[in-house]
């Protein structure tokens, strides 16, 4: 059974991720628009309709904004924990409370031949969660949005094959930036973003054989670019030794469109 992942947006204006197998497709945050959500899909092959549930992170927009259309059109089951359903209701709009299933971190929901595992993540959200995607042979974490590193996000994201990881900004770009200093303070702080340089270390931290695939996601449009994020990280790894284009493929998942189908036999 092979097992299928794309981002169709990764960014600070918008998320979703796609995980699916022959039988089972889901996503990962709905945080564009309805129709934004339908083009990324068509582009994989993928209509709405094929989705089975939709799990959300937390109630912010980026993460929670085409949601509600989303479960509106295609009747499509939403999972999140009750802080970010408490949280993200009045931007949803009205949702069949039928499909609202409400979770909690540390807990395991089968749906089908897919066992998805919500992990806590510290972050100015209510009740923000990570996912980790199980199947017989593979897992596929997806750990944004976290403002520090856990032994709880280390635990999860330990063994996967695909990981997506928040390489949300280069710390000097936004010390020295244009953001006022709130906001700065926010996303330096214990419940806001990961930096590059933490995400590198804890990649070499965590990095083991089973580590296929890392994207590096959520980034800063302001604060961080393509190449900074992916050159930071890619050196910390080196001097770990770990040799970024041999065993581990590692990328940039794109702002805005869908990136290339990762596909696991
Ligand atoms: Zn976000
Ligand atoms: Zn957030």
């Amino acid at each position: 059974m092979s097992l299928e992942f794309a981002t169709i947006a990764s960014g600070s204006s918008g998320n979703c991720t796609y995980i699916g197998t022959e039988h089972t497709k889901i996503l990962i945050d709905a945080g564009l628009s309805g129709k934004k959500i339908d083009e990324g899909l068509n582009k994989i092959g993928v209509t709405g309709a094929d989705i089975d549930a939709v799990f959300l992170t937390h109630e912010h927009d980026d993460h929670i904004r085409g949601a509600g259309v989303f479960s509106r059109k295609y009747k499509t089951p939403l999972y999140a924990t009750v802080g970010t359903f408490n949280g993200g209701d009045y931007k949803m709009g009205k949702v069949n409370p039928i499909l609202k299933n409400v979770i909690s971190h540390g807990e395991n929901i089968i749906i089908n031949d897919l066992c998805i595992s919500a992990f806590k993540t510290p972050h100015d959200a209510n009740e923000s969660v990570g996912y980790s995607v199980i199947t017989d042979k593979h897992k596929v974490t997806v750990a944004t949005d976290i403002g520090h590193v856990t032994k709880t996000i280390m635990d999860n994201i330990k063994d996967s094959s695909i990981l997506l990881l928040e390489s949300n900004h280069d710390i000097d770009m936004l010390k020295k930036g244009s953001y006022p200093e709130p906001l700065k303070q926010r996303i330096l702080g214990e419940r806001g973003h990961l930096c590059n340089e933490v995400a590198g270390k804890l990649l070499a931290c965590i990095m083991n054989g089973k580590l296929s695939y890392v994207r590096l996601g959520h980034l800063s449009l302001e604060n961080n670019t393509e190449r900074l994020a992916f050159e930071t990280v890619e050196a910390i790894l080196n001097r770990y030794k770990i040799k970024v284009g041999t065993y581990l493929d590692m990328a940039v998942a794109a702002r805005e469109g869908v990136s290339e189908i990762i596909e696991l036999k």
